[in-house]
């Protein structure tokens, strides 16, 4: 994942909301929302970044979990 906005290199945590394209490449809230959603590298849509809230460890337990109970 990309820390940085790639127009206004404003940084971006994990945490925080931020747009990204199918190619991965990533803007902060004010730039995409100026963009109309539309990455100006590929022209392809912009959508909200998933937020990271689980720490790795507790995602893989549950990945464990899901295919234990299948
Ligand atoms: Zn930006
Ligand atoms: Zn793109």
């Amino acid at each position: 994942m990309k820390s940085k906005c790639e127009k206004c290199q404003q940084s971006l945590s994990h945490e925080s909301l931020a747009y990204i394209c199918s190619y991965e490449c990533t803007f902060c809230e004010i730039c995409s929302t100026a963009m109309q959603h539309i990455c100006p590298n590929c022209s392809g849509n912009l959508c909200e970044r998933p937020k990271r809230t689980k720490q790795p460890l507790n995602v893989i337990k549950d990945q464990i979990k899901q295919k234990f109970f299948k």
